[in-house]
């Protein structure tokens, strides 16, 4: 089949997210970031048929290829990578930004279980999802042909630097006072860790943030603490 330039090929969505993520602001760069995230993948019918998923739950790992549904259809040749402070350009092939000609992303995740009890639902950890992502396929992990520590990374050599996170004690007592208090708090920690602010913004500022966790309003500010900002 010669495909001829201009051809388009239709992808169908497969499942959809459900997410610790409302918004794009606070979702890590990159999946393994924040190994507290959680996600829920719905097959949609006719995928959700417990057939398409069997020896599924023998990986631990999976990639999805998905669509950036909250970007805008349109793409440039050249991106600013927030991970080289938001003004030098590359090549978008040169970078996973989420502004790309057919809006695709992949991401490597966990999988933490496999509800099969009405249609297919996947329990997922440590993802950059946002909530209602469409999924257009699932692919198992292998270890032996894609891990590869010795690949070069160009301007992405390793994982950004973490930032300590404190808590007021107003904060503490409400985490304490929940249920889901324990992983929620990882969860705050590991997303604040990542300093979700602007890449242009890196020291300590009055400015205060605010982002969405679960049904949380997160509120934080970027100080200096004795282990850095
Ligand atoms: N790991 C994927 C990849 O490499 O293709 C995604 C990398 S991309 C830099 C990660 C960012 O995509 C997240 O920080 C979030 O802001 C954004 N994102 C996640 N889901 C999205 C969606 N459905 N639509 C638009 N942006 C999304």
């Amino acid at each position: 089949l010669a495909a001829s330039p201009s051809q388009s090929f239709a992808l169908d969505t497969i499942g959809r997210i459900e997410s610790d993520y409302p918004d794009k602001f606070g979702i890590p760069r990159q999946p393994g970031l924040v190994r507290a995230s959680r996600a829920s993948l719905v097959l949609l019918p006719p995928y959700d048929d417990p057939l398409t998923v069997r020896g599924l739950e023998d990986f631990s790992h999976l990639w999805l290829t998905f669509v950036f549904h909250r970007s805008p259809a349109r793409w440039t040749p050249l991106v600013r990578p927030p991970r080289l402070g938001g003004n030098a350009k590359v090549g978008v092939f040169a970078s996973r930004s989420t502004h790309r000609p057919n809006r695709l992303g992949l991401s490597l995740v966990e999988l933490m279980g496999i509800d099969t009890s009405r249609g297919v639902r996947l329990a997922l950890r440590g993802h950059d999802l946002l909530d209602g992502t469409p999924v257009v396929d699932i692919k198992p992990y292998l270890p032996w042909a894609e891990s590869l520590p010795e690949a070069s990374a160009g301007f992405a050599p390793e994982a950004p630097p973490q930032r300590p996170v404190a808590f007021t004690p107003e904060i503490e007592a409400a985490l304490a006072s929940r249920a889901d208090g324990d992983s929620l708090r990882k969860l705050i920690v590991q997303v604040l860790a990542q300093d979700p602010r602007p890449a242009y913004r890196n020291g300590a500022e009055e400015r205060r943030y605010g982002l969405r966790l679960r049904d949380v309003d997160v509120r934080f500010r970027a100080v200096e603490l004795e282990g850095g900002v």
